[in-house]
């Protein structure tokens, strides 16, 4: 299984979890073109797009992707956030219980976004057995068992904001949204902590912010504490993504 990074920003978010055979999408929040071309124009294998929540930089390409006949996961609040309520190929999951989807098995659980009702998920399979994602979260009420792999938000570090709003780069009410609705390298630090990492592969750190973030200090910090595979997302990457390294 490959994991192929399209876009990890405010700008745009696509994940493909990919083995060739069978793709699962997660966000769509860039063009499609680039999606069409990162399966070598062989839509039909990506079974399903799943959806954190409606946001423009996760959700902006969504109609697209309906058009092309991918059907949509999301929560019920994002459905309605995005007005698809009533379109057929838009299901809605609820948190906590596990859709299968192909060879996927996806479990979503609620996060902290000032979103209509966002969600991160547990992605199953058996190729890179199990997968945490989690974006657009200012902190993670759930840990979780058996990771394998992980993709989490690692957006700012608390130091960095803070001089930028000293230096009048950012306002001070854009901080305080900051820190209520996005990963800090502190948080992330923290949830990775929590969790059971023996049985991990990689660490992606995503979604960093371009003004509030060092990629290179988070990548090395991060590795540091866990010892892991550490990769900071950019778009155009392909990460290994298996169960094991081998
Ligand atoms: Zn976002
Ligand atoms: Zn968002």
């Amino acid at each position: 299984m490959e994991l192929k990074i399209l876009g990890s920003s405010s700008k745009g978010n696509c994940y493909l979890l990919d083995n060739g055979k069978e793709a699962l999408m997660i966000e769509c929040g860039i063009a499609f073109k680039n999606v069409q071309k990162a399966v070598d124009f062989d839509i039909t294998r990506i079974k399903a797009c799943i959806i954190s929540h409606e946001h423009g930089d996760h959700a902006k390409h969504v109609k697209r992707c309906l058009d092309a006949m991918i059907p949509c996961y999301m929560s019920d609040g994002t459905r309605n956030a995005l007005g698809l309520a009533s379109h057929p190929l838009a299901h809605a999951m609820t948190e906590n219980v596990l859709h299968k989807i192909g060879n996927f098995g996806v479990l979503p659980f609620d996060t902290e976004h000032d979103a209509a009702q966002p969600f991160g998920f547990l992605i199953a399979h058996p190729e890179c057995g199990t997968v945490l994602f989690a974006t657009d979260t200012y902190y993670l009420q759930y840990t979780f068992d058996g990771l394998n792999n992980i993709l989490i938000e690692c957006n700012y570090r608390q130091d960095i904001l803070d001089a930028n709003v000293e230096a009048g780069l950012i306002p001070a009410k854009l901080r305080a949204r900051t820190m209520k609705s996005h990963c800090s390298f502190e948080t992330c630090k923290e949830i990775l902590q929590a969790n059971d990492l023996s049985e991990v592969h990689n660490i992606v750190l995503i979604h960093l912010s371009d003004g509030n973030s060092n990629a290179v200090e988070f990548q090395q910090g991060i590795a540091d504490l866990t010892h892991k595979i550490v990769t900071v997302a950019r778009s155009g990457m392909t990460i290994n993504f298996n169960k094991s390294p081998f």
